[in-house]
């Protein structure tokens, strides 16, 4: 997606909050490309380097397929080396990072957020979401099978790069990450909340498509702006 709309300028320093499978990726890519901002997916990270079979890669891949967090100390040093990165002075859209209260005192440490946005999605959504997403293994790109399937079965749209289900999309594994989420990541909701910079976007809607929702959150950001 082009950035047609000279944004630029915007500076943005936002964070996506959500279940696992509520959509973070495909708002955060929009927004990225909306706003010309880079988009920063922790998972995204961990998967190149799984791919890579770097150190990081290694100590990860347990902890991924077990649908677990990798430890804070990794994924804190990990984020800390992406963002201090030229292309990140400017502002960057953070997708799947803090995960935790420590990821979340690390990182205010590091820079000012200027707005969280939290993905208000139900349980049913979010398992029903995973077992017919597939996504893309080289640009990250998400689709579904059944709302919002490759024009070629299994190349990418954007990148023709391979699309298949992510190992820890599996049911077993979908309902672990749910529950990861809802102890060490939904506390988060009210850490923000406590600092003034949550907003709150509903996705109940399950025939929601990814552009009516990339809207939603466009209007968000813009209305956060506006208030500054
Ligand atoms: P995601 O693509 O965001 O669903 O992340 C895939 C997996 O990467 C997660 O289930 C975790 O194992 C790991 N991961 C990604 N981001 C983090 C994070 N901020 N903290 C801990 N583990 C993470």
């Amino acid at each position: 997606m082009e950035n047609e709309n000279n944004n630029s300028d915007i500076n943005l320093k936002k964070i996506f909050l959500g279940p696992p499978n509520g959509g973070k990726g495909t708002a955060a890519r929009g927004i990225s490309n909306h706003f010309d901002t880079p988009h920063i997916a922790t998972g995204d990270l961990f998967r190149h380097h799984l791919k890579n079979d770097t150190e990081i890669g290694l100590k990860a891949k347990g902890f991924m397929e077990a649908g677990e967090l990798v430890p804070d100390e990794i994924v804190i040093a990990m984020l800390k080396d992406r963002i201090i990165q030229e292309d990140c002075i400017c502002g960057f859209i953070l997708d799947g990072f803090p995960r935790t209260v420590p990821q979340a005192e690390a990182l205010k440490n590091i820079t000012e957020i200027d707005l969280v946005i939290n993905l208000e999605v139900n349980d049913e959504i979010v398992v029903s979401r995973g077992s017919s997403r597939i996504v893309c293994h080289d640009c990250g790109e998400s689709y579904n099978m059944v709302r919002k399937p490759t024009k070629v079965d299994g190349v990418c749209d954007s990148c023709e790069g391979v699309v298949k289900r992510r190992k820890d999309d599996h049911p077993d594994t979908v309902q672990k990450r749910l529950n990861v989420y809802k102890q060490e990541t939904q506390p988060l909701i009210n850490f923000y909340r406590e600092l003034g910079i949550l907003t709150n976007i509903p996705c109940e809607d399950i025939n929601q498509t990814p552009n009516e929702l990339i809207e939603n959150v466009k209007q968000a950001i813009l209305d956060s702006i506006r208030k500054e």
